[in-house]
C-alpha cells in the first residue's frame, strides 16, 4: 500500500533524514503569527519540520490550543509536522504535554544526576511508549549553557561539559529513547563568542549510539553555517532553532512599531514580524538540506 507522506511517523521521517544526509529543522513558537510564518515557509520547500513549545511557550501558548492549531495546520498543507514538548524538566511536564495530544516527547533532565536523568527518563518512555509506541521521544545528557536570547557575555564552554560517547550509549541503552541530545559545543541563544562545535564528539557519539537513535543538536542559533553543515554530515539529523526566530519577530515588530506610531491594526503591525520569521525558517531549511 502506498503510504501518503503526511501518514509517516517523525522516527521514519529521521531515519529518511539521516539517509540522504539532510536535518530536520525544530522551530520554537510562542504564538499563531509565528507558527503560521513556519508553516508557510515550510510549505515552500514541502519539508517535513518540527514544532516545539517549551514550558513558559507551552503555558503562555496553552496545550490544547497548540495541539489543536497545529493539527488544523497540518490537514490544511498536508505536511509532515510534529509538536514537540522541548524541554521538558519534570517527568510531569512532559507526560502533561503527551497527554495533551502532542505528537513528540522531549524530555530534558540533564541538570540532574545522571542516575536520575535515566530514571526519570525511562520514565517517561514507559509511561508514551505503553499507550503509543510510535511516538519518538528525546533524551538529554551533558549540560549546555546558556539560555534562547542573545548572551550578554561570552559563554565558555568546559571539555567537561561535552558528552562522551559511551554515556551517550549507556543513557541512550538504559532509557530507551528514540532521539538522543547531547552537547558538543552548542549553546543556548546566540552567544557572543562564536560557538565551535565539536565535530570529531559528534562522529564519536554517532559511533557508539545504534543506528535508529536520532541525533539532536540544540541551540542551533549563531552556530555558523559551515559548522552546521559538518554536523549534518558528522550525524546530526535534528537541528533546534529558536533564538533567530526570536530575533527576527521581536526586530521587525520594534522597526514597524517604531515607524508606524499611529498604526493600530494587529494584522498590519504583525504582517512584517511573520514575513521575517518565515524568511529565517526558509533560510534555515535551505541550510540543513531541505531543497
Ligand atoms: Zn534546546
Amino acid at each position: 500500500m502506498l503510504k501518503c507522506i503526511y501518514m509517516k511517523t517523525l522516527k521514519e521521517i529521521l531515519n529518511e533524514a539521516r539517509d540522504s544526509s539532510i536535518a530536520i529543522g525544530h522551530f520554537n513558537v510562542s504564538n499563531l503569527e509565528q507558527l503560521r510564518a513556519i508553516m508557510e515557509a515550510a510549505k515552500v520547500y514541502n519539508a517535513s519540520i518540527m514544532i516545539g513549545l517549551s514550558e513558559g511557550e507551552r503555558k503562555f501558548f496553552g496545550l490544547k490550543q497548540a495541539v489543536a492549531l497545529v493539527k488544523s495546520f497540518k490537514e490544511e498543507y498536508g505536511l509532515p509536522v510534529f509538536l514537540n514538548p522541548d524541554h521538558s524538566h519534570s517527568v510531569e511536564s512532559a507526560k502533561m504535554a503527551f497527554d495533551a495530544g502532542f505528537d513528540s516527547v522531549h524530555i530534558d533532565l540533564s541538570s540532574l544526576p545522571f542516575e536520575d536523568n535515566v530514571r526519570g527518563t525511562r520514565e517517561v518512555v514507559e509511561y508514551v511508549k505503553s499507550k503509543n509506541p510510535e511516538i519518538s521521544i528525546e533524551g538529554e545528557l551533558g549540560y549546555l549553557r546558556g539560555e534562547s536570547r542573545i548572551q550578554k557575555e561570552a559563554i565558555t564552554i568546559k571539555p567537561e561539559d561535552l558528552t562522551m560517547p559511551e554515556e551517550a550509549a549507556e543513557f541512550t541503552g538504559k532509557t530507551g529513547i528514540d532521539r538522543f541530545s547531547g552537547a558538543y559545543g552548542n549553546s543556548h541563544g546566540i552567544s557572543l563568542d562564536e560557538p565551535a562545535l565539536d565535530i570529531e564528539r559528534i562522529k564519536a557519539v554517532r559511533q557508539a549510539l545504534p543506528k535508529e537513535v536520532a541525533m539532536v543538536l540544540h541551540g542551533g542559533s549563531g552556530i555558523p553555517d559551515e559548522e552546521i553543515k559538518e554536523a549534518i554530515k558528522a550525524g546530526i539529523v535534528n537541528i533546534h532553532v529558536n533564538t533567530e526566530i526570536r530575533v527576527a519577530y521581536a526586530d521587525a515588530l520594534r522597526k514597524f512599531l517604531a515607524e508606524n506610531l499611529e498604526e493600530t491594526t494587529p494584522y498590519k503591525i504583525l504582517a512584517p514580524a511573520v514575513k521575517a520569521v518565515k524568511d529565517k525558517v526558509e533560510e534555515k531549511l535551505r541550510l540543513f538540506g531541505n531543497i
